[in-house]
This record gives structure tokens, sequence and C-alpha cells, in this order.
């Protein structure tokens, strides 16, 4: 039962390999959190983690091929219009290949 927040290491300052590793678990928490926003209506906490994700880490959802749809799915929801049932296709579509690619590949 130790205090949490000891590290001293600034986020700057992780090597490589421990920022990589923070990044993965930090991109695959969005993925899921992207089937909570596809699943249920916005949910403001959902929407704020994925908000937040999206200005500071873009290049993973530009990766996954679905940052602009995501944008428009969080548009939609969290300003009280139903996602189009196309972009919730095409979404759920390339989030499955995104994951299966990347069980196979792990
Ligand atoms: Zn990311």
């Amino acid at each position: 039962m130790s205090a949490e927040n000891t590290d001293p290491v600034a986020p700057g300052e992780l090597s490589d390999a421990e920022n990589a590793e923070f990044e993965q678990l930090d991109c695959s928490a969005v993925i899921a959190d992207v089937w909570l926003l596809l699943d249920n209506e916005c949910d403001a906490d959902v929407r704020d983690r994925l908000q937040s994700h999206i200005d500071e880490c873009s290049s993973c959802l530009a990766h996954y091929g679905i940052e602009s749809q995501l944008k428009n799915l969080i548009n939609r929801k969290c300003g009280g219009d139903r996602a189009p049932d196309s972009l919730r296709d095409r979404l759920t579509g390339e989030i499955r290949k995104t994951v299966i690619t990347r069980a196979t590949e792990g």
C-alpha cells in the first residue's frame, strides 16, 4: 500500500521504451473507449478521455484511420445528434480490423 505518485520522472524524461509502452497502453484504452462511445450514448467521461487523447496523440488514431471519423462521432453523439449508421458501421469495421491486426501481430 505505497503511494502511487512517488515517481519523480517527468513525462518528457521517460526513455523511448518507457514512452512507447505508456503510449501503447494508453492507445489500447482509447480504442476501448471508442467501443463504449459506439455502444452507448454520449458519456462525458468517455468523451473527455477520447478528446484529450486525440489532442495529444492524434498519430495513433490517424494510424488506425479513424481519427476524423471519431471526431465526427464525438461531435454528433455529444452534440445531441444520432451518429448515422454508416459512420458507426465504418468505425466499427476499422476498429475491428485494427484490433484483429494488432492481435495477430502480437
Ligand atoms: Zn494514442
